[in-house]
């Protein structure tokens, strides 16, 4: 059974089983790191993996987790102000209309669970 010897911050040098270890690759950031719980002191660490690192627990196919894409595109939201209903009727608007909405056309949106008006003759020409 293959054992791999890191370091625990309060304990000092461990070892774990291949079980023990997860490892995060985040490829769109170019990191990687590595984590477990110490079975001594209970502590949760984190550390992180260089590329050497990285490869030598993929080798030994410790348990792996890839970061998605969809999380680093959330980076920069926090500066946007919320959403308000005004700028959600005007997305609405947008949507049903175009980017430039004409103050006097009427919009007709329809309810939800109103059935559509049926054509007599579906099936007419
Ligand atoms: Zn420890």
């Amino acid at each position: 059974m293959t054992r791999i010897t890191t370091g625990c911050p309060r304990c000092g040098r461990v070892e774990l089983d291949i079980e023990d270890i997860t490892l995060v690759l985040s490829p769109h950031e170019g990191m990687a790191w590595y984590f477990f719980d110490c079975q001594y002191c209970v502590n949760h660490v984190v550390k992180p993996a260089p590329t050497s690192v990285a490869a030598a627990l993929s080798s030994v196919r410790v348990r792996s987790w890839t970061v998605p894409g969809e999380v680093i595109e959330r980076e920069g939201c926090d500066d946007l102000p919320p959403l308000t209903v005004d700028d959600l009727l005007d997305a609405l608007l947008w949507l049903r209309t175009g980017p430039a909405v004409d103050s006097d056309r009427t919009i007709s949106i329809p309810s939800p669970g109103v059935a559509e008006p049926r054509p007599a003759h579906p099936n007419a020409a």
